[in-house]
């Protein structure tokens, strides 16, 4: 059987046998983008569509832009890993995931190209038309696995999507110089700090104490959504940038 690809704008088919069902039959209702942090979208497709990877994705944006689909988007592609969001551990079967190809962090890290990040944008609106996805559910990987993936990191421009429709971000607050909650601290603003990570969907252990696992999840925030200092502490516009994130996501003023 001839399978087509699911989106018109993927001019390269090519199958990795990685993939199977979504538990529970599912529907995607969550986009997470990635990069592939090798050295060349070649050998990541290549990589991906091998029995032996174990992983997939069901799409790649190499740097010039060319979409290649190797999963159909109604099958369950091994993308994300152990990783959680909105109390959800098994994300693969809720998701669409896109591995946009840059080296990452590991090797320069490059800035995405227009031509890269033009087609990223068809692509998510393609998928969009297709499928029920809330904004707040556009995520980074760095989101749904705090501390264990920073892609694709905070130089990709979330912004420029949120203007094409895509995913939710709102206009961080500048920065004032504090140094705010970090590890170690505890009490109320912690507890609070947590509930509001929570609130917006972060796996974050609701205790009053600032540790290891809120600090990555802080970065994962920072990573997205206020990249002027990515550092782990909670400082004032951290903590302000979050609230406007969950008063956009409650359908408050987007600022
Ligand atoms: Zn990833």
């Amino acid at each position: 059987m001839t399978i087509a690809p699911d989106s018109a704008l993927a001019t390269l088919w090519v199958p990795s046998p990685n993939n199977e069902a979504r538990v529970g039959g599912r529907s995607p209702d969550m986009l997470i983008l990635h990069y592939t942090g090798m050295e060349s979208a070649e050998a990541a497709l290549d990589w991906l569509t091998r029995e032996e990877s174990k992983v997939s994705c069901h799409y790649l944006v190499d740097e010039e832009g060319r979409i290649a689909q190797m999963v159909a988007e109604g099958a369950r592609a091994w993308h994300a890993g152990q990783s959680l969001w909105a109390g959800e551990t098994d994300l693969n079967s809720c998701s669409i995931g896109i591995e946009i190809h840059n080296p990452g962090h590991d090797f320069d890290y490059p800035d995405f190209p227009e031509m890269q990040m033009r087609a990223v944008e068809a692509l998510c609106l393609d998928i969009l038309g297709r499928h029920a996805i809330l904004p707040d559910r556009v995520l980074a990987h760095s989101d749904i696995a705090p501390g264990r993936k920073r892609d694709p990191g905070e130089k990709f421009d979330w912004q420029r999507l949120a203007r094409a429709g895509i995913g939710l971000w709102v206009e961080p607050v500048p920065l004032e110089g504090d140094a705010g909650l970090g590890p170690g601290d505890e009490g109320e603003k912690v507890a609070a700090l947590q509930n509001a990570l929570h609130d917006y969907g972060y796996g974050v252990e609701l205790t009053t104490t600032y540790g290891t696992g809120l600090e990555k999840v802080i970065e994962a925030f920072q990573r997205h959504f206020r990249t002027a200092r990515i550092d782990g502490r909670a400082d004032t516009s951290t903590v302000a940038t979050l609230d406007r994130l969950l008063a956009a996501k409650a359908g408050g003023t987007l600022v």
